[in-house]
């Protein structure tokens, strides 16, 4: 049996990519080496809790009025998905100024509340939202193969190739308002000195208008409603299949490593390409291999998961996201995120949006801390243990700290994920959580125009680190995005 496209990962891109062929009749395969799909979006039991690894803050998924790209796709593949919109409700204290904010309710809210820190923003603000709505847009048109016109779009031409910062620098916002809207960036790892103004503005945009959403159910449902809906259309899947070896001649070979081979037309890979290039194609593709050395490695970071058993109203945790910062700036803040102590760091509550995310009278607190380095690297397994330890109980007592809540004595289950984790669920470099890093000459729209120059002919790349970088929503498109361009050339 020769399949028309063998898929190597069962993660958001995988997925998303099997179900697109399948409903276009073709012969499909994916391989997962886990026994459960999802990859990075997945759920873990411990005690009476049921802890989703990631997801949650799902973009570009927006509500009834705004739908966004994921909802749109989704809507698509006939895949009901049921959730729950994420308020900008958050609290960020920042150490070296000792200030803090507390951001409710809608990007409307949060305008009113800029201008009350700083008089007079709100037109400035006006213009970034217009400039936003501009920029996506052109970025929407792009997608779609064709060329936003220089007429209609003058600002995405302008701020093409200039930073974020220098960007919000010449719109003359003071800097306390350009801090605060650079929370969520560094959050994902990109500071606003690295980042392209295209990535900041079309990611505002999904951030005002195209809702961030939880999922109601637990990630591993959504995991399996699309794998219904791949197998349900006759698609193969199978667990437990761990590919280590990548026979790349016109019609490709896979090998397992049960020793099991199957045979494709053409390969997708769910999966880092620094790892398939490395570990999977023996022989050596030297182009894209130089076109991957110019990337940056996306932060790695770790994850600790918290089963508080009191209710978070309780516990006075009324917010859904709290920010520690060293500092806003997030030019200087990045400096001081490369070692394995410092006290930048995000926390969840998901119970605050989603009243079912854990038992009753218990609370989920998940933190997140994120490191640009490979700060792991020296660590030996001897001391493994304990410096994840210590790392989770630096950070939870920080939290306390930070926001006067008492956690420790609450604590009922605790799982920590490490960039170790994190490497071996997804082959990832470093254990990178976020594939490659947004930068300005690696930004979405470089890699969209460059995306026809990066191809092996007969093996494709979708998910975080393809085409429009890490999320689920990214994540899922690519799947969508490279799978179309495949089935079209191939008409
Ligand atoms: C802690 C954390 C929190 C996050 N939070 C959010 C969030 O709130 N919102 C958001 O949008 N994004 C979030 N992300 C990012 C998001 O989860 C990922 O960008 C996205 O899920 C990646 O999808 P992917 O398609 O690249 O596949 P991956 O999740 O990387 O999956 C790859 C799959 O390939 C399989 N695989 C690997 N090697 C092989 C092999 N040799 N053979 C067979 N199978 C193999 C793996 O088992 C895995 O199932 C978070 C990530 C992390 C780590």
């Amino acid at each position: 049996m020769i399949y028309d496209y063998i898929i190597i990962g069962a993660g958001m891109g995988g997925l998303s990519a099997g179900i697109n062929l399948i409903l276009n009749k073709k012969k499909v395969l994916i391989l997962e080496k886990n026994s459960l799909p999802g990859g990075l979006v997945s759920t873990f039991k411990k005690g009476r809790f049921e802890f989703d690894t990631s997801g949650y803050d799902i973009y570009n998924y927006g509500n009834e009025e705004h739908i966004g790209k994921l909802q749109k796709l989704l809507k698509k593949y006939e895949i009901d998905v049921d959730t729950k919109v994420v308020p900008f409700n958050s609290r960020i204290k920042e150490l070296n100024t000792k200030k803090e904010y507390e951001l409710k309710g809608e990007f409307e809210d949060l305008i009113l509340e800029l201008e009350e820190i700083s008089p007079g923003v709100i037109e400035k603000l006006k213009e970034l939202v217009k400039m936003t709505k501009e920029v996506h847009e052109a970025v929407e048109i792009l997608l779609d193969g064709k060329t936003p016109s220089e007429e209609e779009y003058p600002n995405f031409y302008k701020y093409l190739d200039k930073y974020a910062l220098d960007v919000l620098k010449e719109m003359k916002f003071p800097k306390e308002v350009i801090n605060i809207l650079s929370v969520w960036w560094l959050d994902l790892g990109s500071p606003l000195n690295k980042l392209s103004f295209i990535d900041y503005a079309d990611f505002l945009e999904k951030l005002i208008f195209k809702k961030n959403v939880i999922l109601n159910n637990k990630n591993l449902d959504f995991d399996m409603k699309l794998v219904n809906k791949y197998q349900s259309n006759g698609g193969k899947i199978y667990f437990n299949s761990k590919v280590i070896n990548i026979i790349n001649e016109d019609i490709k070979i896979v090998e397992t490593k049960d020793g099991l081979k199957y045979k494709g037309k053409h390969i997708i890979c769910d999966l880092a390409k620094y790892y398939v290039f490395k570990d999977l194609i023996k022989e050596e593709i030297k182009s894209v291999n130089r076109l991957e050395n110019a990337r940056t490695i996306g932060a790695n970071g770790v994850v600790i998961y918290l089963g508080l058993n009191r209710a978070h109203e309780e516990l006075g945790l009324n917010n859904y996201k709290y920010y520690q910062f060293l500092t806003l700036d997030s030019a200087t803040n990045i400096k001081y995120m490369n070692s394995l102590n410092h006290s930048t760091w995000v926390g969840y509550v998901p119970n605050v949006v989603n009243e079912d995310a854990s038992p009753k009278n218990t609370t989920i607190l998940v933190l997140k801390q994120i490191y640009f380095e490979d700060v792991f690297k020296n660590q030996g397994a001897q001391d493994y243990e304990t410096v994840k330890n210590d790392i989770a109980d630096r950070l939870i007592s920080q939290f306390e700290e930070a926001f006067g809540v008492d956690i420790k004595e609450y604590i009922e289950e605790i799982a920590i994920s490490t960039p170790f984790t994190i490497e071996r669920i997804t082959n990832s470099v470093n254990g990178s959580m976020y594939g490659y890093m947004k930068k300005g000459y690696d930004s979405s729209i470089h890699r969209i125009i460059s995306y026809d120059e990066e191809k092996v002919p007969g093996v494709s790349f979708v998910g975080a680190s393809g085409l429009l970088g890490s999320g689920i929503d990214n994540a899922f498109y690519s799947g969508y995005y490279v799978t179309n361009k495949l089935l079209k050339e191939k008409e």
